[in-house]
């Protein structure tokens, strides 16, 4: 049995050796305090574990293996408590505080020459010297433990996980030294199972201060996909920049925890801030301190401020997460996290300030064509009525020279006026005045009109009228109806050349009447075809024509209006031919 339990305890002091290392180890790889502190504290542990197997010799040796135990025993507490302040900070006057204790009980135990164990025979100081050490180590582990069990409440999930797991390990490396101590004074069995109990442990610890990637992704799952869901509406759904601020910040906080957090927009102002006045906050972002981080948009730490850069359009912004005591400083996965969510919410930001900049745009554009096109309307009436009454000579003789411009001035004039009424219609259909006073008409009567409104604009091309000899009956607005067929008339003279023939149908075609304009001109791209009928839209290649681009969009509306369509057949170099249909009336 004994060498069974020599065994064992080789096993604890071998896996507690090996624990120590891989503590080391982590620190090598990345030396940052919080490793540093874990591994004083484990190789500190298991440095106390190898050196009390070699206590109770006599003399010097004796001597400093107790005073060696002493100090290692107090350095793995220490380094304990250091753990937990680089997660969750204590004041800087307790830090100080603990770590004076620490020393002056350890400087206490040395003067006093502790005895090798608290059984041997000790004076009454070297009782209280015994106490102090004890309590001084019974709280340097307990407060991690209570304190990284508080912190995981309320938390996010992975948050709460990992917390829990420290403590856990906190409590487990009281329970191995506990555990270790006591074996001794139990019966061999009892040893036995305990020393067990100590080695399974070990792993366990392990797991718990290096939690393995596959492990935090288990603990993140739920938040994970939660987060996935919100960032969607989030980016696709935010009214405005302040509103996805605002919302972004709840979601950093639960990324990583905090107390406060705010938002600064790349000119220094506020963007959303929550739990913290936008006083402070302000005064933080005038301080300009955030546009100094690190590269690639890594978070970076000033003071008590977790600061992830914002790479906005207009400039560096940042989102400020203000750490409080409970606050657990998160490691590398975190801040990856966080920088990838910052780079969302940067993209859902600029996306939102583009659109609210096209939107005002638009309603700039949408101003400018309804002034634009009221203002026209005036002067241009006097023009055309001044004109015709020259022309028929009710303003007394002119010269001939005069009188042979004339036409060419009127059809002129009724060009600009054309083009005024479309952006009339144009600015009405836009801001939803556009109201359809319906009636039954004939189609084909309405057609003609049409075409003779627009016999000067193109008259010099050879028209030609296909259309039956009944009327065909339709419940249409004749105003709006006659725009979309002298549109498509005006069309066809611009983009066909001079001399050409243009045909137009009138037919009834079971439930509809429809108008086809058919020219023998330039014809236009299927590619172009695709984009004909969208507002300001005007083929590159025909800019020496003039024309505004509303025509098409406004006639096809009209003709949706009528619960109608507007189609389009062309060929590059053929032609083009336009459909226009209504409903008719049974
Ligand atoms: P615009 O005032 O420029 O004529 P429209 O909306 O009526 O505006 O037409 C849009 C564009 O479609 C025109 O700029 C022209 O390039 C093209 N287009 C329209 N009708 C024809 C046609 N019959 N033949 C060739 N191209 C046409």
């Amino acid at each position: 049995m004994s060498e069974v339990l020599a065994g064992l305890n080789v096993a604890v002091e071998l896996a507690f050796a090996l624990l120590a290392l891989s503590t080391i180890l982590a620190w090598a790889r990345e030396r940052n305090a919080r490793r540093g502190f874990l591994a004083l504290a484990v190789t500190a542990l298991a440095v106390d574990v190898f050196d009390s197997q070699a206590m109770g010799q006599p003399g010097l040796v004796g001597r400093l293996t107790i005073d060696v135990s002493l100090m290692t025993f107090l350095l793995s507490g220490y380094g304990l408590v250091m753990f937990r302040d680089s997660f969750v900070p204590y004041r800087r006057r307790t830090r100080t505080a603990i770590t004076l204790i620490v020393a002056a009980v350890a400087a206490l135990g040395l003067a006093l020459q502790l005895p090798a164990s608290p059984d041997a025979a000790h004076s009454a100081e070297q009782s209280l010297a015994i106490i102090a050490v004890i309590a001084v180590w019974a709280y340097c582990l307990f407060d991690p433990t209570v304190t990284f069990w508080l912190a995981a409440r309320g938390r996010p999930a992975v948050e709460k996980a990992r917390l829990r797991a420290i403590s856990a390990g906190c409590l487990g490396l009281l329970a191995v030294v506990v555990l270790g101590t006591l074996a001794g004074s139990f019966n061999p069995a009892v040893s036995a199972i305990v020393d067990v109990a100590a080695i399974a442990i070990v792993p366990l610890l392990y797991v718990a201060f290096f939690p393995p990637v596959w492990m935090r992704r288990l603990w993140r799952q739920p938040d994970e996909d939660q987060l996935r869901l919100a960032l969607h509406d989030l980016l696709l759904y935010s009214a405005d920049r302040e509103t996805l601020a605002q919302r972004a910040l709840t979601w950093a906080e639960r990324l990583v925890g905090g107390d406060a957090a705010f938002v600064i927009d790349s000119d220094g102002t506020l963007l959303a801030t929550r739990d913290i006045s936008p006083e402070v906050a302000s005064e933080f972002a005038k301080r300009r301190e955030h546009l100094v981080t690190g590269p690639d948009g890594t978070p970076s730490r000033i003071g008590p401020n977790l600061v992830v850069p914002l790479d906005l359009k207009e400039g560096k912004g940042a989102m400020v997460i203000v750490s409080g005591r409970l606050t657990p400083l998160f490691g590398d996965d975190e801040m990856t996290r966080l920088r990838q969510y910052a780079t969302s919410i940067t993209a859902g930001l600029d996306r939102v300030l583009l659109n609210s900049r096209v939107a005002a745009l638009e309603r700039a554009k949408s101003d400018f064509l309804s002034i634009a096109s009221h203002e026209l309307r005036g002067p241009m009436t006097v023009i055309k009525g001044y004109l015709t009454m020259l022309d028929a000579g009710a303003l007394g003789e002119v010269s001939p020279k005069v009188q042979s411009v004339l036409p060419l001035l009127i059809s002129k004039s009724d060009e600009v006026n054309w083009m005024i009424e479309q952006m009339i219609e144009a600015s009405r259909l836009e801001e939803g005045r556009l109201a359809l006073k319906k009636q039954k008409v004939d189609i084909v009567e309405l057609t003609e009109m049409a075409i003779d409104g627009v016999k000067l604009l193109v008259g010099n091309h050879n028209i030609s009228v296909d259309q039956p000899p009944e009327a065909i009956d339709a419940e249409v607005d004749p105003d709006r109806f006659q725009i979309v067929v002298r549109n498509l008339l005006s069309n066809a003279a611009k983009y066909s050349p001079t001399g050409s023939d243009i045909d137009v149908k009138i037919r009834r075609d079971g439930t509809v009447a429809m108008v086809t304009v058919k020219d023998r001109g330039i014809g236009i791209s299927r590619e172009d075809q695709g984009r004909l009928f969208t507002r300001f839209n005007r083929i590159d290649n025909q800019t020496h024509v003039q024309g505004t681009g509303l025509g098409l969009w406004l006639s096809r509306e009209i003709a949706l209006m009528h619960d109608g369509d507007l189609v389009v057949e062309s060929d590059v170099g053929k032609g083009s031919t336009f459909t226009f249909t209504v409903p008719i009336t049974r």
